[in-house]
C-alpha cells in the first residue's frame, strides 16, 4: 500500500493546515461540543501546531489566548477544562504548555504558582503517584502533567515527587511498555507520558530500557508505515508520536547507560521515512488537518501529534548535529517541520518567554543560558539538560556571576584551574557532607540524605540526582565543591585529553578554544608535560574568566627535544614528540617552558618563542 500509491508529489499542505489551526482558535464547529472539558487542550494542540509549522500570531491572538487560559485557573489552583469548571492536571499541562508558547508577561501572570503548587500537592498519593483531580482515579498521565507543569514553572521540589518515579516504574508491564497504572495493559500513550515523566525526574534507569526500547520498535507497523497503540492494535497517526517521541529519549538514556552499541548512530531505532510516508500519504487531508488513519475524520488532537510525530522523524540528533532523514526523492518538495528549541520530553517549546525578567522565575533561564553555550541541538532532547532541582535563586547567583565584573573572582573559586562545570545543585536544606557522589561509567549519582532532630521529632529529606558527564570530560576526574556560601554544590570535571603514542610519535591534544597563544603555558619538569592557559575577555559588559590546567605524564622513551607545540585556528593544541627506545629524555628543547623557578624574563622570552611557533 505505501509503496505502490507513492506519490512523487508528496508535500506537507502547509498552508491548509496553518489555516484549519488558525480557524480553530476563533471558532470551533459543533462537534467539538464533546471537548468542552477540554479546552485549554485545544489551545495547547492549535498552538503547538501552529508553532510546528512556524507560524507565529499576532499579539492579539496570543493575549487573548492568555486571557482564555487565565480564566480556565482555578482560584485555588490548577487548570480547569474550562471556565467554572473543576481543577483537573490535564487541563493544567494543556494550559502551562500553552502559556510557555504564548511567551508574554500576561501569560506568564496568568499562572498562579504557588496555588498551582499546592493544587499538585493536593493530587498527589502518599506513594507518590498522582490522581487526574482531588479524590480523582490515579493515572501514570496524571504523574506526567505534574511533572511538566512543576519543571516549566520551577516549582518542582523533592517533597512533591518524592516516590513518584519509583510508582511510575512499576508501570512498566512484561511487554516493556508503560500502563496507565501498575498491573494493567501496555499503551503507546502511557509510554511516553511515564518515560518522559522519568527523565524529566533524572531516572530513566529505574526501568528496563531495552525492554522498552523492544517494545515500542514493535509497535511501527510493518505494511502501513505508522504506529499502533498497543499489540494487536490498528494504526493511529497520533502515535507516530506517543511511540515515536519515545525514541530520541531512550537514544539518549540508552547511551548514557554505556549500552550505545546497541543503537545506530544514524537514526532513531524505527524506520523513519516509512512513518513520513504514513503520515504525508495517508494522514493529511486536502483541506487541511491530519488524522488518526483514512477515513477518519480530522481533528487537533491528530493534527497536533500527527505533526510532533512527523518532527520527530524527519530529525536525527546525534552528538548535538541534527542530521535531516527524508525520502531521497521527496527533498525538494518537503517541508521539513522543526524549531530546535523544543523540548522532547514536554512536546512543546519553552523559550519564548519574552521578558527577561520574568524568564528567571520559570525554569527557562537556565535553559537559555545553556543556549547561549552555542549547544542550541542539546536543549530538545538531552535529560542530563534538565535540572529538576535547579532554583529560581541559583539562576539569579549565576546571573549575577555573569554580569558583575566581580565575576572573574567568584568564578575562579567556583571552577578550579582546568575544571569545567557539569552541574550546580541547589543545596537548600542539605549540607554538603550529607551528599554522597557515584560515578558509574559516564553517569554521576547525587545521593542527599540528611536527618536533623527536633525537640518535638525528627526532619529527614532524601534526594537522588542522575546526570551525565558530557562526553569530552573525563569521568575520572569529577569532583564536587560546594560554593563559599554553602549554597550550591558545584560538580566538576577536566576535559579528556586525546593522546595518541602510535607509529613512533606521541601526540597529545588539548581543548584551548578561545584562549591566545600568549596565554598559553607549556612546562616540562622531567617527563611531566604541565600545561596551563588563563584567559580573560570581555562581551558586552560581560566579563568572563577561564583556566586550564592539565599535567601528563610522558611515555619514558620519547625524544624531549622533539616536543613540539601547535594551536589550530580551532583552538586545539596539539603537543607533538617523537619516540625513540634506545634515547633518553635527556635534552629540552628551547620551544618549551623550563621549571617554574624561573625569573619572569625568562618566562617571557620563552612565552614569546613558544607563541611564535604556534599557528594563528
Ligand atoms: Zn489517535
Amino acid at each position: 500500500m505505501r509503496v505502490s500509491n507513492l506519490d512523487p508529489d508528496l508535500p506537507l499542505y502547509r498552508q491548509k493546515h496553518v489555516q484549519y489551526l488558525k480557524r480553530g482558535l476563533n471558532h470551533l464547529s459543533q462537534t467539538y461540543e464533546c471537548l468542552d472539558a477540554s479546552r485549554p487542550w485545544l489551545c495547547y494542540w492549535i498552538l503547538h501546531g501552529l508553532e510546528m509549522l512556524n507560524v507565529q500570531l499576532s499579539e492579539e491572538e496570543y493575549a487573548q489566548t492568555a486571557d482564555f487560559l487565565r480564566r480556565c485557573q482555578d482560584p485555588y489552583g490548577g487548570f480547569c477544562g474550562g471556565p467554572q469548571q473543576i481543577p483537573h492536571l490535564a487541563p493544567t499541562y494543556a494550559a502551562v504548555c500553552a502559556l510557555c508558547i504564548v511567551g508574554t508577561r500576561q501569560a506568564y501572570d496568568v499562572i498562579n504558582r504557588p496555588k498551582l503548587k499546592s493544587f499538585l500537592a493536593s493530587c498527589r498519593t502518599a506513594e507518590g503517584s498522582f490522581t487526574m483531580h482531588r479524590d480523582g482515579e490515579v493515572d501514570i498521565r496524571g504523574a506526567y502533567c505534574a511533572v511538566v507543569a512543576a519543571h516549566l514553572t520551577n516549582i518542582m521540589t523533592p517533597e512533591l515527587f518524592e516516590g513518584t518515579a519509583e510508582w511510575i516504574a512499576k508501570c512498566q508491564t512484561y511487554e516493556g511498555g508503560f500502563s496507565g497504572e501498575p498491573g494493567l495493559e501496555a499503551h503507546g500513550g502511557y509510554t511516553f507520558c511515564g518515560y518522559a515523566a522519568l527523565v524529566l525526574l533524572g531516572k530513566p534507569h529505574l526501568i528496563d530500557n531495552k525492554r522498552l526500547l523492544t517494545w515500542v520498535t514493535q509497535r511501527q507497523m510493518r505494511l502501513e508505515g505508522g504506529f499502533q497503540g498497543r499489540t494487536n492494535k490498528l494504526v493511529d497517526g497520533c502515535y507516530s508520536f506517543w511511540q515515536g517521541g519515545v525514541f530520541p529519549l531512550l537514544h539518549t538514556v540508552i547511551e548514557a547507560s554505556g549500552d550505545g552499541h546497541l543503537l545506530s548512530n544514524e537514526k532513531w531505532m524505527f524506520d523513519q521515512v516509512a512513518l513520513q510516508d504514513y503520515l504525508l500519504m495517508n494522514c493529511q487531508l486536502h483541506q487541511g488537518g491530519l488524522v488518526d488513519k483514512p477515513g477518519k475524520s480530522r481533528d487537533f488532537y491528530h493534527t497536533c501529534y500527527c505533526l510532533s510525530g512527523l518532527s520527530v522523524a524527519q530529525h536525527f540528533v546525534y552528538k548535538y548535529q541534527t542530521k535531516l532523514i527524508l525520502r531521497a526523492e521527496l527533498q525538494p518538495f518537503m517541508k521539513v517541520i522543526y524549531r530546535d528549541d523544543f523540548d522532547r520530553a514536554i512536546n512543546s517549546s519553552a523559550e519564548r518567554f519574552r521578558d527577561s525578567e520574568r524568564k528567571r522565575f520559570l525554569n527557562l533561564e537556565g535553559r537559555q543560558r545553556r543556549i547561549s553555550r552555542g549547544k542550541r541541538k542539546v536543549l530538545w532532547l538531552t535529560f542530563s539538560d534538565f535540572q529538576p532541582l535547579i532554583n529560581a535563586r541559583e539562576i539569579a547567583l549565576a546571573q549575577e556571576q555573569e554580569v558583575d565584573n566581580s565575576c572573574c573572582r567568584k568564578r575562579q573559586e567556583l571552577f578550579p584551574m582546568g575544571a569545567v562545570k557539569i552541574a550546580s545543585v541547589p543545596l537548600k536544606q542539605y549540607k554538603p557532607e550529607d551528599i554522597t557522589i557515584e560515578i558509574y561509567g559516564d553517569m554521576v549519582t547525587l545521593h542527599g540524605k540528611h536527618r536533623s532532630e527536633r525537640g518535638d521529632g525528627s526532619d529527614t529529606g532524601e534526594f537522588k540526582k542522575v546526570f551525565k558527564v558530557p562526553q569530552d570530560v573525563d569521568p575520572a576526574t569529577v569532583a564536587s565543591r560546594a560554593t563559599q556560601d554553602g549554597d550550591a554544590l558545584i560538580i566538576v570535571g577536566t576535559k579528556r585529553v586525546e593522546e595518541k603514542t602510535d607509529d613512533g610519535k606521541f601526540e597529545a591534544k588539548f581543548d584551548f578554544s578561545g584562549f591566545k597563544p600568549e596565554k598559553i603555558k607549556i612546562q616540562l619538569h622531567g617527563n611531566e608535560l604541565s600545561i596551563s592557559g588563563k584567559n580573560t575577555s570581555e562581551e558586552g559588559g560581560v566579563y568572563r574568566s577561564r583556566n586550564y590546567s592539565r599535567r601528563l605524564l610522558l611515555p619514558d622513551n620519547l625524544v624531549v627535544s622533539s616536543v613540539t607545540s601547535r594551536l589550530s585556528k580551532e583552538g586545539q593544541l596539539t603537543i607533538e614528540a617523537s619516540r625513540d627506545p634506545a634515547l633518553l629524555p635527556s635534552e629540552r628543547s628551547v620551544d618549551v617552558i623550563m621549571e617554574t623557578d624561573e625569573t619572569e624574563e625568562e618566562q617571557k622570552a620563552s612565552r614569546s618563542t613558544q607563541s611564535e611557533k604556534t599557528e594563528n
